[in-house]
């Protein structure tokens, strides 16, 4: 399996399962002491009235039934009826507070590991895939909701119960409750091995069904794919590949686990039965009152549940702790980019950026840009072209810190952006990506993500330099009409336009820019150009451009080849350069397609008046 997070049991075993749940229980019990502290009153009460009404069925026997005491019939349903309310009582308030008590805990799981999340660098997201992954999680953060209850429930229920049961047994007839524990050590045996097996099958369970869901979600998404190449039967063919497997593991899961059921059976009904054998016989053949045995019969009896689910405690507990430690895993990991210890706010007076003699490999021993140094000159727009793979991306990431460079450094006005703080980087920083993003919220909310103090007043603005403004209004709410999953549907140069505007609201000195590479209709593109030229305005800018005009006008080219600047310079001087690469590229426009520069084909570039068509 390619997840990220997938570590090798033998890693995660040596965690120590005790150890994790001192963990769980360190960060969450603290916080629900008061609400713990009344769960284990209340569950200790059901344990206790649970042993109560074993205890007292011997007076109801002896007492009412053979010595005929009338008298004591009304305080002994008293005490019955009392018994049996006392434990409704607690039994109500326990589940609500447990309940509530698993709630918030899911609710602040799901709070920690979306802030780990936003934390951790864009390398972790390139390697995960991101439907499988929330699918994960969603099932990892209720299985720690379970270790907690489990361990409350079962250690002050069911442990106490067992305990005031097996107390009434040893009280009424200690020779047979001697007997009747014998059948605990093969039970604890079964559990053992039991639990052992089942490590293993749910750590695969939870992994395939997260990859189901995934698959499921990234065919919702890329649907408009999936029909025009039909690709259905194939895609069923592979979910159905996985769903299988995922069934297969989960009835493997159930056989196991519930191997524990005869086995509890065999053994209880051996006990019960023997007991029923040794003190019916004691009854008849003695002439003893019945009451004790009864008593000890039902307290038998009533063990029997507390007994099983804590038989049953270990192996709910594995389930629950592979789930946990999957997301104690995600919650450890590291975040790379970390701010240095003494790093200060990013100054940005101008916005000079110098790229000096960087080098940079995602893997070791695979560089992608080697020895590359540049300058953006402030308020200055640089145009980046090259080839499909020519390290133009890498570049933008590294200047917003995605990555650290292996060697060499960049810098904003002098300073090392690794040594800044990367709040005060990116903040400093507007970037209008080749793929408009929008988010979960409306055309406003859209638009203030670029700025979150921005004023109403201020996103308006915004759209109407991004050319916006008009096709917001004509939304049936206007600025508050919901975009993103189940809004609105947008078209591609509409999404442009909201990034865009998301970008000057930002108010950032320096604009990095991915152009789009999507056509866009011919009245689209110059929407799109016109607000791009606007928000480029006295900015340091560096685009990577697509498109002639862009870099045209640019105020300097840098050309890029295999993680290599081959060229710089001006439009003019660069076309000028016998022998050039630009020069030749720019020979070569409207011929045949050259491999300079990347994406889509020229649209007869060279035929149209303004050279607004892409590069290449
Ligand atoms: P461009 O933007 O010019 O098309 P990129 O910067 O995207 O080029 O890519 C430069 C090189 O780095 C390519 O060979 C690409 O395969 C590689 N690359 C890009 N992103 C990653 C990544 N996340 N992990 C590993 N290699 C990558």
């Amino acid at each position: 399996m390619t997840l990220a997070l997938d570590r090798s049991d033998e890693t995660a075993e040596a965690q120590g399962v005790y150890a994790l749940l001192k963990r769980i229980f360190s960060e969450n019990a603290r916080l629900y002491t008061r609400s713990y502290v009344i769960a284990v009153i209340c569950l200790v009460l059901v344990a206790g009235t649970t042993a109560f009404s074993a205890w007292i069925l011997k007076d109801v026997i002896n007492e009412i039934f053979v010595n005929r005491r009338a008298e004591l019939i009304p305080w002994i349903c008293a005490a019955v009826f009392g018994a049996f309310a006392i434990r409704g009582v607690a039994s109500y308030i326990q589940a609500v507070l447990l309940a509530k008590i698993g709630n918030d805990i899911v609710a602040r799981y799901q709070k920690r590991v979306f802030a780990r999340l936003m934390d951790l660098g864009v390398n972790f997201f390139a390697t995960s895939r991101s439907g499988e992954l929330a699918a994960r999680i969603n099932g990892n953060i209720s299985a720690i909701r379970d270790v907690l209850n489990l361990t409350i429930t079962s250690l002050a229920r069911d442990l106490i119960s067992l305990l005031g049961l097996i107390g009434v047994m040893v009280f009424t007839d200690w020779f047979l409750s001697l007997v009747s524990l014998l059948i605990g050590p093969p039970l604890i045996i079964a559990v053992v091995y039991i639990a052992r097996r089942i490590r293993a099958v749910t750590r695969e369970t939870v992994l395939l069904n997260a990859r189901v869901a995934g698959t499921m979600q990234e065919v919702a998404q890329g649907i408009t794919v999936v029909k025009a190449f039909t690709m259905e039967q194939q895609l069923a063919a592979r979910i159905g590949w996985l769903i299988d497997q995922a069934f297969e593991r989960s009835n493997k899961l159930v056989s196991v686990s519930e191997r524990m059921t005869p086995l509890t059976e065999f053994l209880a009904g051996a006990a019960i039965a023997g007991v029923i054998g040794y003190g019916g016989y004691h009854t008849v053949v003695n002439q003893e009152p019945p009451g004790a045995v009864m008593a000890f019969i039902a307290a038998l009896l009533l063990a029997y549940e507390p007994a099983r689910r804590l038989a049953r405690l270990h192996i709910n507990m594995e389930r629950a702790m592979v789930n946990a430690r999957m997301i104690y895993d995600l919650l450890d990991m590291e975040v790379q980019q970390n701010d240095a210890p003494d790093a200060v706010p990013l100054e940005v007076e101008k916005g000079r950026i110098v790229f000096d003699r960087v080098d940079f490999s995602y893997q070791e021993g695979i560089p992608v840009l080697h020895d590359l140094s540049l300058v953006a000159e402030e308020g200055k727009t640089t145009a980046i072209v090259g080839a499909s793979g020519a390290g133009k991306s890498t570049l933008i990431a590294l200047l917003q810190r995605f990555y650290d460079p292996v060697d060499g450094q960049i810098l904003i006005d002098g300073q090392d952006i690794r040594r800044v703080t990367k709040g005060s980087l990116r903040g400093r920083i507007a970037y209008v990506s080749q793929q408009p993003y929008l988010f979960e919220g409306t055309i406003r909310d859209n638009i203030r993500y670029g700025r979150a103090e921005a004023s109403d007043a201020e996103i308006e603005e915004a759209a109407r330099l991004a050319n916006a403004e008009d096709f917001i209004l004509a939304q049936p709410q206007g600025y508050e009409t919901e975009v993103g999953e189940n809004g609105i549907t947008l078209s591609g140069g509409q999404r442009q336009r909201l990034s865009i505007a998301r970008a000057i609201v930002r108010n950032a000195p320096i604009l990095l820019l991915d152009e789009a590479t999507s056509s866009l209709d011919n009245d689209s593109e110059k929407l799109v150009q016109d607000a791009l030229d606007k928000v480029m305005k006295g900015r340091t800018t560096i685009v990577i451009a697509h498109r002639l005009s862009t870099v045209v006008n640019a105020d300097r080219i840098v050309v890029m080849e295999a993680g290599r600047v081959v060229e710089e310079g001006n439009h003019r001087t660069l076309i000028n350069k016998p022998g050039g690469v630009y020069a030749r590229f720019y020979a070569l426009q409207g011929g045949e397609q050259p491999d300079l520069l990347d994406k889509k084909p020229a649209r007869n570039a060279a035929k149209e008046e303004t050279p607004s068509a892409a590069v290449s």
